[in-house]
């Protein structure tokens, strides 16, 4: 900063960012030169503690709100955002309830507040992050809490890519691949990133939202309270006290090798001890293994050794102990990366987030005022890559049923890691009883096992607004998308008519999860399916077939509507294996057929699939399919004729599709009718399995 003498004259529009922490709080802004920086308070301190006092009647940000915490008043809420957005958290204050996003809403009308009284301007757009691990209902509670304060929230930006950012307009190789290890005071996220000279892009991330520097402080409180277990209950009684004076003691120990702890219980003779560094070490080494195991697991998701990586690059205040910084380069054989401060860094990079959304809008009003217009001077100083991608760090999903009907399942849509912003759209079959009130409902999860007791639930979204047209059986496709701020959206359009129809959301009733521990109530309108792909992988289908293959297994999922529908896949060559059981998780469903390789079953034709085909329909519920896929002759054609009439007999129905050298009259033969023998091109195969798919589903819906 350039001093508080004076307001900084500059007409250039202004937006900040805001690094809105567990514990501290920091907000920056491009300066005149082009170079994020922070903005610092009215003590002159580049951090505000993320605490709220109404100890004095009116509400208190900062180290203010943080001394009444450590004398133990009554009236202070601090690590709210560990709560946002959980309806829940409803924290007494002044008289009244607060939520935790009304709290952090103080915390950023009070930062916004420094920012102008520094720059001598309003301050009314921000960009604010959150951590990468955040949930669509914190994320949308973090927006929320801004346009409480008064701020227009363009962007919200995770953590780690904010911090990968900031460093990234640091000069250095055109291509580095970072781990960026953000160890906050209640969070911790671990993302690779990719800083190439024009994008910045997030390839993976984990985390784990419960684990922070208070973790540590948590260690470090066990500590004391055995050095005094007399005063154990009365400690107990004030932990707020006895929290401030730990964070210090902690705060101290990164810096000595002891440091001495005082503290007073109830007017009593103040308690001192000596803590040593090795014993709080010793006392938190579980943490930081938890952090590792985190952080191996980003590597193995991508297939990565430390060799890969360029670095890691600490973030957060507790990245600042040195028992987090040995452990890095224990990990990785290296010294952690430096460069950017870790307390810094999150605001800077948001700031520096800020100023490219602000070139954008420059650059797109210049477009609209025609070649003449004289091009805006750039924000942010020219080296900076000017293009952020993130990825999402939760699967989204909807409740489904499981593939025999008698069990609640949630069945992943979007799987994690993938790029934003990404859509994905799902058929359901669905009756309509002609009367004008029905609605579809779709609950919506976040999570990443197929266990319904394990999710987010973000919401029960009712699709309605049916055109008339009395009682009938419709297919409804619904669009999921997270969007740049890893909000969800969703839309649906009625298939036959193609009408878009309305999608609100409502509130979850109180018995979610629970009610998905039960099993589905059986409803004839929605009758379950199991589909199995049988792919022959013989060596002929090697390269483009193999890949083609893929492809049309891909688009076959993606027009099932996996709420009712399970899909499995066998292999099949010289022998047959069931690659997959029948599941309706898609995420599960697509790892499979990513999986499928030719020769895993031989490289011959000797066999067929239909044996394995009838043992695994056996036991599923309502209607059962096998599209058996062949590029070639199969030796034992009689045998497979055979074997194929069995299953028809069974009632499961076969469809063939053929390409390359398959024998058309053999198709028919195993298929379950003429129309289902199908022979194509390999270009045609993915329409064609789509085909299959739609008549799949909209056969559930034929009366
Ligand atoms: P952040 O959420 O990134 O602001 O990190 C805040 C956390 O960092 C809190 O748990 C602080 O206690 C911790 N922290 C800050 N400075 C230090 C330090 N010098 N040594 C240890 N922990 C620190």
């Amino acid at each position: 900063m350039t001093g508080r003498s004076g307001p900084v004259v500059d007409s250039r529009p202004l937006a900040v960012g805001i690094d809105l922490g567990t514990t501290y709080s920091a907000v920056a802004w491009v300066n005149p030169d082009g170079d994020p920086e922070i903005i610092p308070n009215a003590l002159g301190e580049p951090l505000t503690a993320s605490v709220v006092s109404f100890a004095a009647g009116r509400p208190i940000v900062g180290a203010e709100a943080k001394a009444d915490q450590a004398r133990g008043a009554s009236e202070v809420a601090y690590l709210f955002k560990r709560s946002m957005g959980n309806p829940s958290f409803q924290f007494p204050l002044g008289g009244e309830v607060w939520s935790a996003t009304r709290l952090s809403a103080l915390v950023l009308a009070h930062l916004k507040e420094q920012a102008e009284a520094a720059l001598g301007r309003p301050v009314t757009r921000a960009v604010v992050t959150v951590p990468e691990y955040f949930t669509h209902p914190e994320r949308a509670a973090t927006i929320e809490a801004g346009r409480l304060a008064g701020l227009d929230v363009r962007r919200i930006i995770s953590e780690p890519t904010s911090a990968a950012l900031a460093y990234g307009l640091r000069p250095g190789p055109r291509t580095r691949r970072v781990l960026v290890y953000d160890l906050g005071g209640g969070t911790f996220d671990v993302s690779l990133v990719e800083i190439g000279p024009d994008e910045i892009r997030v390839l993976c991330t984990d985390g784990n939202h419960e684990l922070g520097g208070r973790d540590w402080d948590d260690r470090l409180a066990g500590l004391v309270l055995r050095a005094f277990p007399a005063e154990a209950a009365a400690l107990e009684d004030e932990p707020g006290a006895l929290l401030v004076e730990v964070e210090r003691l902690k705060r101290t120990l990164s810096a000595r090798q002891s440091a001495e702890l005082r503290l007073v219980v109830d007017g009593r003779p103040p308690l001192s001890t000596r803590i040593d560094r090795k014993s709080f070490e010793g006392a938190s080494r579980d943490l930081l293994e938890q952090t590792g195991q985190l952080t191996g697991q980003v590597l193995d998701e991508l297939g990565l050794s430390w060799a890969d990586i360029h670095g890691i690059l600490p973030v957060g205040g507790s990245t600042r102990m040195p028992m987090v910084r040995d452990y890095l380069e224990e990990l990785s054989g290296r010294p952690p990366m430096g460069g950017v401060h870790p307390d810094h860094a999150v605001a800077l990079g948001a700031a520096a987030q800020a100023a490219i959304l602000l070139e954008e809008e420059s650059a797109a009003q210049l477009r609209l005022a025609g070649p003449s217009a004289v091009p805006a001077e750039p924000i942010l100083r020219l080296s900076a890559p000017r293009r952020v991608s993130g990825v999402v760090a939760h699967s989204l999903g909807m409740i489904a049923e499981n593939s025999t009907g008698d069990r609640y399942v949630n069945s992943v849509l979007l799987p994690r890691n993938q790029r934003i912003p990404c859509t994905e759209t799902r058929p359901y079959q669905f009756e309509l009883d002609g009367g004008g009130e029905e609605l579809l409902e779709v609950y919506l999860t976040q999570g990443e096992t197929d266990d319904p007791s394990t999710c987010v639930y973000l919401g029960r979204y009712l699709v309605t607004r049916f055109p008339p047209g009395g009682r009938r059986k419709v297919i409804v496709d619904v669009a999921y998308a997270y969007d740049e701020n890893v909000l969800v959206g969703v839309t649906a359009t009625e298939r036959s008519s193609g009408a878009p129809l309305a999608v609100t959301v409502a509130e979850l009733p109180e018995d979610v999860p629970g009610r998905f521990l039960q099993p589905p109530v059986r409803s004839v309108a929605r009758e379950p399916m199991t589909v199995y792909l049988a792919f022959d992988l013989s060596g002929s289908m090697s390269g483009l077939p193999l890949n083609e293959a893929k492809r049309a297994a891909e688009t076959f999922v993606s027009q099932l509507d996996l709420t009712t529908t399970a899909v499995g896949l066998i292999a099949f060559s010289d022998r047959v294996r069931a690659e997959q059981q029948a599941t309706s998780n898609a995420a599960v469903i697509e790892r499979a057929i990513r999986g499928l390789v030719v020769g895993s079953t031989g490289y011959g034709n000797a066999t067929h699939p239909f044996d394995e085909l009838r043992q695994l329909l056996a036991g599923s519920a309502g209607r059962r399919f096998g599209v058996v896929l062949a590029d070639g002759v199969w030796s034992n054609q009689s045998r497979a004729v055979k074997q194929a009439q069995h299953c028809h007999r069974d009632g499961i129905d076969v469809v063939a599709v053929g390409f390359g050298g398959a024998d058309q009259g053999f198709l028919r033969r195993i298929a379950s009718s003429t129309e289902q023998a199908l022979f194509t091109d390999l270009g045609e195969l993915s329409s064609v399995f789509g085909t299959i798919a739609r008549e799949i589903t909209e056969g559930a819906t034929r009366p």
